[in-house]
């Protein structure tokens, strides 16, 4: 028998591999909350961005990123989509490399799931697994609910720390420490910045396409561009996730308001605008460049006087140059887990065979998904990884079993 332990994605991706090469009667799925696959339907807003066709290239973050490329070369986007078509679902490739379901539900991809889970005839058991370990050529898992259940292998997918609402929180760390894995520090990743920056309330609902980085000590460590969202506390928006990760290591975050031109063009532009507009009022300089709350600040920040004709402006341009570039605010964290997309950090990867997901402490133990210390940028790299490992070590302990 194998158990699986965490119906996510990669869990139940795992659970299809293996009921599928060995019977779905030898295979059981434990899962802690009433319904499998919680997580899934909340993905890509409800439309679940499933893979991206650039995720076999890599892209991934871990203290051993390069871990991800066996299972991706294994069972990759293409993979990805194959198999979901093969279940029925009809996929679309979206801007950016993205994949959705082309009825763009997140509930489609998880019927598509279940549907086959019940083909197969795998059991699906509710209940929390507190504890693993291996008796007599067996794994035991003990519940939270006094069951204990057996198997001849195991796959630990119970997720990592975030968005603990759907499930994951933090249970398939423990059960793998008590297998002798260590864990790499954890910490929310894919998620919004703070900042303590005074005038940040003034920004809230702004949208704008904008480069956003960190920087500490004059370096930068993170930079991403594409569509910022302000709000009352920070920023969100895909680019601001994706440099969250780096957030421990920076003091500033820097946006570059017009990322498509260098300071020497700007600057031209701005001297133009200073001819063009010079019978305005300073507050309506950048009426039509940019969006009113983004033009009072960036006038506000390069010490503009309040109620200056645009024709005065001239002594201002670098000033203002340098703002729109290079605008700073002092980053003050990130939000939490409860809000985060991913978890970085997490089981460290040295205690697993890449080529088969399988642990070198123990044989028969698998892990895969977000327990693992690897993770991807937004835009589906992060159900790839799910999917790519679920499947490797679906496959993995089906040949262990029959191997038995
Ligand atoms: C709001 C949101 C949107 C996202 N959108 C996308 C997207 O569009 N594209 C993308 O690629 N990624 C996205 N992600 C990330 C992606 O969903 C995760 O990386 C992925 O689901 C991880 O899969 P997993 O199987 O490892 O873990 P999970 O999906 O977290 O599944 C773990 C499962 O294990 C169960 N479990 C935990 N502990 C136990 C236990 N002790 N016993 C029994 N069961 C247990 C949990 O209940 C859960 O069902 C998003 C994440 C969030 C939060």
């Amino acid at each position: 028998m194998i158990i699986i332990i965490g119906g996510g994605a990669s869990g139940l991706i795992a659970a299809v591999a293996a009921g599928n090469a060995v019977g779905g009667g030898n295979v059981k799925i434990i899962e802690k909350n009433d319904r499998v696959g919680r997580k899934l339907l909340a993905t890509g807003s409800g439309r679940c961005n499933l893979t991206n066709i650039n995720a076999a290239l890599g892209g991934y973050t871990g203290e051993d990123a390069g871990f991800s490329a066996a299972a991706l070369r294994k069972f990759g986007p293409k993979d990805t989509m194959e198999f979901f078509e093969g279940l029925g679902l009809v996929t679309r490739i979206e801007e950016h490399g993205r994949v959705y379901p082309k009825c763009n539900l997140a509930s489609a991809v998880l019927d598509v799931l279940r549907n086959e889970i019940s083909r197969l005839n795998i059991e699906i058991i509710h209940a929390e697994a507190s504890r693993l370990s291996f008796e007599r050529s067996a794994f035991s898992i003990y519940c939270t609910d006094k069951r204990k259940i057996m198997g001849r292998s195991v796959i630990v997918s119970a997720g990592g720390r975030a968005a603990p609402v759907f499930g994951s929180n933090g249970g398939g760390y423990n059960l793998l420490i008590q297998m002798g894995h260590e864990l790499n520090d954890v910490y929310p990743a894919l998620v919004q910045l703070r900042t303590n920056f005074a005038d940040i309330k003034t920004l809230n609902g702004v949208r704008v396409n904008a480069g956003i980085g960190l920087r500490r000590n004059g370096r930068v460590v993170a930079y991403q561009e594409g569509e910022l969202q302000f709000t009352n506390y920070g920023v969100s928006g895909i680019p601001a996730l994706n440099v969250s990760g780096a957030a421990g290591q920076g003091s500033d975050i820097v946006i570059d308001f017009s990322p498509d031109m260098d300071k020497e063009a700007l600057l031209r532009l701005l001297e133009k605008r200073v001819v063009n507009l010079r019978c305005r009022r300073a507050d309506e300089f950048f009426t039509g460049f940019f969006h009113k709350a983004v033009g009072r600040l960036l006038l506000k920040y390069a010490g503009v006087p309040p109620g200056l004709p645009v024709s005065a402006l001239k002594d201002y341009l670098n000033k203002l140059v340098g703002s729109i570039k290079s605008f700073h605010m002092p980053l003050s964290g990130v939000l939490g887990f409860a809000e985060a997309q991913v978890t970085g950090g997490g089981i460290r990867t040295d205690g697993f065979n890449p080529r088969t997901m399988e642990s070198v402490i123990q044989k028969g133990l698998y892990a895969a998904g977000e327990v693992l210390d690897i993770y991807g940028p937004c835009g589906g790299y992060n159900l790839q990884w799910a999917w790519s490992s679920g499947h490797l070590a679906g496959v993995s302990a089906a040949g262990y079993i029959n191997d038995l």
